[in-house]
């Protein structure tokens, strides 16, 4: 463990549902003589452990680390457009688009359909006759909201989900072969080229993906165009001729042919990955000054919630015995199941993998993944110059609970000998080990002040890296 994750509060993890336990000490060393103080121990605590935050950005595993996680969501994303955290406040003048990304259909399912939003439903699937398997083509409910039947297949045999479960796999791979595209599209529409493009602007985003009903991945994408300034870091206004029409103009033509191709366990040719019809783009900014806090609250809404409303599928399925225990609906299950299926040919799952981009690790990609159907990607992702990131924040609300903790023992904010803290002279060094999870039963909360959960930990966010899964 480095400096930065030592536990030096007493209380159970701010109230986190689900913390981590750890047993251990940190001692404090001199630099220049090699002496050491001991600075903190788990000895003398209850249970002897301390408790640290499971940060878990989903709801049904921690309430309280989901909203810390939700609001640090929101910030992320308001920032890029509104400035702050090292931004520059003229960014919220920046080109900005909000976009909705889709997959294909892979068969016919239950949705909610209604006239306007927020109008009366209308019949699911007004069609007569029956599939090719014999069942009903058509479903003529009116699904409420919170109907169960939604996102679920008319017929199982008619939806391909050998195809969902590919889609999802390649999703991260098709969205950068888009962000490449959409670069040389915008090279192309203002006559230069690609290295000139990336020497007068760069194209930012952050973006969060949400689980359907119907277990297919949407993405949720705010872009902002930046102009370069004199060093690497100044973020200035984009030239004049890069318009928001234009970037938006050059992103649908992008988004109707872009393809990535993923390896198809029959189909000889492979599939062609692409987005779905549904594609939505709009300005950012255009519906008054409140339109960024809409944007940010409507990305960081989905990230705390699970693939399955029940919760079921929060973690890893470990096996197919473990899946069968699960309570989970048909289709979440064929799903899962597709891709345990998919994964168990090696050849073909590595070949899977190597198309993703993903690195090959100890199980198939499809495996690891099959709790997300496939989808191995991060729930919330953004490019470096975006905004702040998670592990700032975090890093921030650490040193403030240090500093308040600190103060209300009396000592201030000195290390083991007596100097600041962050003091060169001093290193820390940190032994510790996991000694479980959840609170221990001779805890008493008491609303004291708890260290963060260690940086990078589950929902850390650095540049374009991980942010939780
Ligand atoms: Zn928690
Ligand atoms: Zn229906
Ligand atoms: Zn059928």
């Amino acid at each position: 463990m480095n400096e930065n994750a030592t536990p030096d509060g007493q209380g159970v993890a701010g109230g986190c549902s689900s913390p981590i336990r750890l047993a251990g000490h940190t001692d404090h060393v001199d630099r220049e003589t090699g002496r050491t103080r001991r600075a903190y121990s788990s000895a003398g605590l209850p249970g002897g452990v301390v408790h640290l935050r499971c940060n878990n950005r989903r709801e049904s595993v921690c309430p309280t680390c989901s909203q810390t996680y939700k609001r640090d969501a929101r910030r992320v994303v308001l920032t890029g457009l509104t400035g702050g955290d090292g931004l520059p406040d003229s960014v919220g003048g920046h080109p900005a688009l909000f976009v909705t990304l889709t997959a294909p259909s892979f068969g016919p399912v239950h949705s909610r359909r209604s006239r306007g939003k927020g109008g009366e439903a209308r019949a699911c699937r007004p069609r007569r006759g029956l599939c090719p398997h014999g069942r009903p083509a058509g479903c003529h409910a009116r699904h409420g909201d919170g109907d169960r039947q939604l996102g679920q297949a008319l017929c199982a045999d008619c939806f391909d989900y050998t195809g969902a479960v590919l889609w999802n796999a390649m999703l991260p791979s098709l969205w950068k072969a888009t962000r490449d595209r959409l670069e040389s599209a915008v090279a192309a529409a203002s006559g230069r080229s690609v290295a000139a493009l990336r020497r007068e602007l760069r194209v930012t985003f952050a973006k969060a993906a949400e689980m359907q009903a119907r277990g297919l991945v949407h993405l949720h994408i705010v872009i902002r165009v930046d102009g370069r300034g004199a060093t690497p870091d100044e973020v200035v206004a984009p030239p004049a001729w890069a318009s928001v029409d234009l970037i938006a103009d050059c992103l649908r033509n992008v988004l109707g042919d872009v393809t990535v191709p993923a390896p198809h366990p029959t189909a000889p040719a492979g599939m062609a990955v692409r987005w779905g019809e549904q594609v939505d783009i709009r300005a950012i900014g255009v519906d008054g000054p409140d339109d960024g806090g809409r944007v940010a609250n409507y990305l960081a809404k989905y990230l705390t919630k699970s693939v399955t409303g029940s919760g079921q599928l929060d973690r890893p399925v470990r096996s197919l015995e473990h899946l069968a225990r699960l309570a989970l609906d048909p289709h979440a299950r064929r799903m899962v199941e597709t891709c345990w299926q998919l994964g168990a040919d090696e050849t073909y799952a590595a070949a899977l993998d190597d198309a993703a981009g993903r690195a090959p690790g100890r199980l198939p990609g499809l495996i690891r993944w099959s709790h997300s159907y496939g989808f191995g990607g991060h729930w919330i992702t953004k490019s470096r110059k975006y905004s702040t990131t998670f592990g700032a924040l975090r890093g921030a609300r650490r040193t403030f609970a240090r500093t308040v903790a600190a103060i209300a023992s009396g000592r201030g904010l000195l290390d083991a000998f007596g100097r600041p803290d962050g003091d060169p002279r001093t290193i820390a060094v940190g032994s510790w080990t996991y000694a479980g999870r959840g609170r221990t039963a001779d805890d008493h909360p008491p609303g004291g002040l708890s260290p963060e959960g260690p940086p990078g930990g589950t929902g850390s966010s650095e540049g374009d890296g991980p942010a939780g899964r």
